[in-house]
């Protein structure tokens, strides 16, 4: 398919901005214009600005798949994750779980829906309290949902989680500080996976790891998505990782997607400058091997004061007149993939 590329008409487009829902049984997660803002005082006495950390994203995530999320720090990608278990509170937007719309709960609301959305935090050395010892970490979650019905029943599950993870019966005694990196992930993958979610939402799950230890986490999380047949979002910066576990990638910039896309789809043709400037910088494992790096200029704009029109205009080397005026609409280039960019402003006229 030939794109042209000059022609910035803002023409119309077959799904622009809204969801493609054909297979609702299919589909595990519904979000829908989410948006989280921070309140931050603003230049003049008694006004408010507002950080835009996720302005009007919408995605879907089908049952069974991978999900990543990629984009540079700051991006909003991990402030979209905490958004949907609603670690933070969403500023608007609907976010439909398994057929259930929890845009409007609240903390009590949402307690029974925590089951079936778990985090796995970034810091596997911040997230353990290390005032308890592994079986109470793991075995709190099946108490506040009431997952055993006895003293032996919570052992055997408990036990049976560290076996799981690839953890040994007699680390239930120890504290978080007697492990290393890697264990203490795997850890809070097994806290994770104590009430049996349908979703995952893995916040940069590996980015604290060595990279050996990065590889056995990620097969566990593989193994275990088979066995308990999980659903994952998985937040990362690193292109690789992401490759490596996904089955979709959305690429975030300045709090809003801005290429959607299969994996291999995205990987072989990105379509977005800014997708093609990151992959354009991810190493590859041939020394004899030329690529032509995509140098993106300047810094990323404060969230606080958001570029009008395309918010990559600033740094995008294929800018046109039009990019500064007008934000561009979503264009579906494929069954599966999907891109916000004038460049494909008459994609509809093919
Ligand atoms: Fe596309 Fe934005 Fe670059 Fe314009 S500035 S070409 S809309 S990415």
């Amino acid at each position: 398919m030939k794109w042209k590329t000059a022609i910035c008409a803002g023409a119309g487009f077959v799904r622009k901005g809204a969801f493609n829902m054909a297979n609702a049984a299919d589909c595990l997660l519904h979000v829908e214009d989410m948006k989280i803002y921070y309140p931050v005082a603003g230049k003049r006495l008694g006004t408010t600005d507002y950080v835009k950390a996720v302005d009007g994203v919408s995605f879907e995530v089908r049952r069974g798949e991978v999900f990543g999320i990629v984009g540079e720090s700051g991006c909003g990608k991990s402030t979209l994750g905490r958004g949907i278990c609603k670690l933070e509170k969403p500023t608007g937007g609907k976010v439909v779980l398994d057929g259930e719309d929890i845009s409007g709960y609240n903390d009590n609301q949402m307690r029974p829906v925590r089951k079936k959305v778990q985090m796995v935090f970034q810091d596997p050395y911040a997230s353990l309290n290390p005032r308890m010892s592994i079986f109470d970490i793991i075995a709190e979650p099946l108490i506040i949902h009431k997952l055993a019905k006895d003293k032996k029943e919570m052992e055997e599950k408990v036990l049976d989680l560290l076996r799981k993870v690839g953890l040994d019966d007699y680390h239930a005694n120890r504290y978080p500080h007697e492990f290393s990196g890697g264990q203490r992930q795997r850890i809070g993958i097994a806290r994770a996976l104590a009430v049996q979610p349908s979703l995952i939402i893995a916040d940069e799950p590996v980015s604290a790891l060595d990279v050996s230890i990065q590889a056995q986490v990620l097969n566990l999380m593989n193994q275990l998505k088979k066995d308990f047949n999980l659903t994952y979002i998985f937040v990362a910066h690193d292109l690789s990782v992401v490759e490596h576990i996904s089955d979709r990638v959305g690429v975030m910039y300045l709090g809003n997607f801005v290429e959607v896309g299969n994996k291999e789809s995205l990987y072989r043709k990105p379509l977005h400058p800014y997708t093609q400037a990151l992959l354009s910088a991810v190493p590859v494992p041939d020394p004899t091997a030329k690529k032509e790096r995509m140098i993106l200029e300047g810094n990323i704009p404060s969230p606080l004061n958001p570029p009008k029109g395309c918010k990559f205009h600033t740094r995008c080397p294929k800018a046109m007149g039009c990019c500064k005026a007008e934000a561009p609409k979503r264009y579906q280039v494929s069954d599966d993939h999907y891109v916000y960019c004038h460049l494909y402003d008459d994609v509809n006229n093919q």
